[in-house]
């Protein structure tokens, strides 16, 4: 078995690099953390919202105006190559997945962040449909794919580099190690670095973590996407703002959240309006949690009974998977917390989907620079759609002009004699919960005790020689480890910007910066980061 390039992540973005990178003569694996299918985001849309759009630029007049749409919304620090070949393939993409028989229909109306009416809908379970399609597409195109296969690191030697991969198989975890050309990351967001999120499981950060210890630029960090998110019956549940910012919210003394509208405000029907209430929102939910006034989830309390039949007209299918769980909106008060949905930044990529390591590319959510400090809503599918056929097709140029001839080694489990005597689970969690502390705003000396606590764990995990480990241990342990390296770096380039600025709020710098500067951030050592800004 051969590979010229390996995919790592088997999302739209990892899929669409996979098959562009075939298709341009290269001989392409994709490994995946989990099946494709479950646990990537592309598998949650439409099964964690109600549903999912894409934004689809028809004509040059309207590609210039998307373009200053995304960019107004980015606060004027986006990559502005990569937000025009965003916009200027869009149209292409979409008919490519349109060929591949994804149902998708066109809606008239728009949402006033986007100022012409650009948006498709996707028809039935969007993400099951798009993924299916793909990963079939990959297959008739000759792509390997190798589910259940997590890579855990990747060492570059002088004539060769190798990807250490864990792959579980039938409940037994063994190594796999392959030799490449080209590496395309397409691991996905990394929202797991705090405890609530609307990411799946498998979140964390992998992707940037490993572009870290590559060499690879980061980019525009510290810029994220929360939301006030359900904690139960489904942890991480997202109720459209729509409805989210009908309802009222009280914390666990029954004092009642009163909403700041802004100056000027006019319908509820706006979503910038209803953009800035799910702030506000967030912003007084964390005043409740650092103020300890919320349940032993970090909870308040929503209620939405009086909006009737409303809910089960805007939100029918949340409203029956909740239901199933034992949750009747119509009749029950919930608990919301704070939590995040996407990581704005990651891996700098340039519009060709190359990094600043040569044989390093990167797509999708792990990939940073196309949002600036706020997203405009419809762009992540489209992101993986346009970058993932881009780096693509740049590994498999790369991997033409630097032949290996790749192996694939397994080693056998019984040469581990190591054991990890901790428990990585709880310390995972305790980094989540230490997170949560800065995920909607922050100062200096939050930020700077958060670190302190974070490097705490980190000191702890850092000296343990990874290859002396059975498989398994070696992925929960890699995972920590990644949440960890990315938190910190968050951490780091977050203290560097003083400003407030879209959705990245200092408490103790509340104004914008004059300068339009993006950040980015690299792995000078360990735990040493440069941040330039
Ligand atoms: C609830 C929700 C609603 C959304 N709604 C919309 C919408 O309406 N419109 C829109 O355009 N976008 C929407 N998005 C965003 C969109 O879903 C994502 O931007 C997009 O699907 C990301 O694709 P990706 O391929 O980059 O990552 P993913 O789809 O997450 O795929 C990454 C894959 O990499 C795997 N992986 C991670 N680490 C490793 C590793 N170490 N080894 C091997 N594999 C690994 C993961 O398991 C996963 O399968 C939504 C997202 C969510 C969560």
């Amino acid at each position: 078995m051969q590979t010229d390039v390996l995919v790592v992540g088997g999302g739209v973005s990892g899929l669409r690099a996979a098959i562009q990178a075939s298709v341009e003569g290269a001989k392409v694996t994709l490994i995946n953390k989990g099946s494709i299918g479950t646990g990537s985001e592309t598998a949650y849309l439409d099964h964690l919202i109600e549903l999912t759009v894409v934004g689809v630029s028809e004509n040059e007049e309207d590609k210039t105006l998307y373009a200053k749409d995304l960019i107004d919304f980015g606060r004027h620090i986006n990559d502005e190559d990569l937000v025009n070949t965003f916009v200027t393939n869009s149209l292409a993409e979409y008919e490519y997945i349109s060929s591949l028989g994804v149902p998708m229909e066109k809606i008239d109306h728009t949402y006033p962040s986007h100022r012409a009416p650009r948006l498709i809908k996707g028809i039935g379970h969007f993400g099951q449909n798009l993924l299916s399609r793909l990963k079939n597409e990959a297959i008739s195109k000759g792509v390997n794919i190798i589910e259940n296969a997590t890579l855990y690191d990747v060492k570059e030697e002088t004539s060769f580099r190798t990807a250490y991969v864990g792959l579980k198989a039938k409940g037994i975890v063994t190594d796999l190690r392959m030799q490449f050309s080209s590496l395309i990351l397409a691991t996905g967001g990394g929202g797991r670095i705090f405890s609530i999120s609307t990411n799946p499981g498998g979140s964390t950060g992998d992707g940037v973590a490993i572009a870290l210890k590559l060499g690879a630029n980061i980019t525009n960090l510290e810029f994220l996407h929360f939301l006030p998110l359900l904690v139960k019956p489904i942890k991480g549940y997202y109720l459209t703002s729509a409805i989210f910012t009908k309802g009222y919210m009280k914390n666990t003394e029954g004092e009642k959240y009163i909403p700041n509208y802004p100056p000027g405000y006019q319908s509820m029907e706006d979503a910038e309006l209803q953009g800035y209430l799910l702030l506000d929102a967030c912003m007084w939910i964390q005043k409740q949690i650092l103020e300890k006034r919320v349940t032993e989830n970090n909870g308040v309390y929503w209620d939405g009974r009086h909006l009737k039949e409303d809910i089960k007209e805007r939100i029918p299918n949340s409203y029956e998977k909740l239901k199933e769980r034992g949750l009747d909106l119509l009749e029950d008060i919930v608990e919301v917390s704070t939590g995040c949905h996407q990581l704005l930044g990651g891996v700098e990529i340039d519009s060709a989907g190359s990094t600043n390591v040569p044989w390093l590319f990167a797509a999708g959510e792990v990939a940073g620079g196309f949002h600036g400090a706020e997203r405009l809503m419809g762009t992540g599918v489209m992101d993986g759609l346009v970058f993932g056929a881009r780096s693509g097709s740049s590994a498999a140029k790369n991997a033409m002009n630097t032949k290996f001839t790749p192996e694939i080694e397994r080693e056998k489990p019984e040469n581990f004699e190591g054991s990890l005597d901790m428990d990585i689970q709880s310390m995972k969690q305790e980094i989540q919960k230490k997170m949560d502390h800065i995920l909607i705003t922050k100062d200096n000396t939050r930020l700077q005790s958060t670190r302190k606590e974070v490097h705490n764990i980190y000191a702890k995990l850092a000296n343990i020689e990874i290859l002396s480990l059975p498989v398994a241990q070696r992925l929960m342990l890699s995972e920590c480890m990644n949440i960890t390296v990315l938190s910190l770096a968050y951490i780091d380039v977050s203290m560097r910007r003083e400003e407030t600025r879209g959705s990245f709020i200092r408490t103790d710098f509340q104004q914008k910066a004059t300068e339009n500067n993006p950040s980015f951030v690299r792995l000078v050592n360990q735990d040493v980061f440069e941040v330039n800004i």
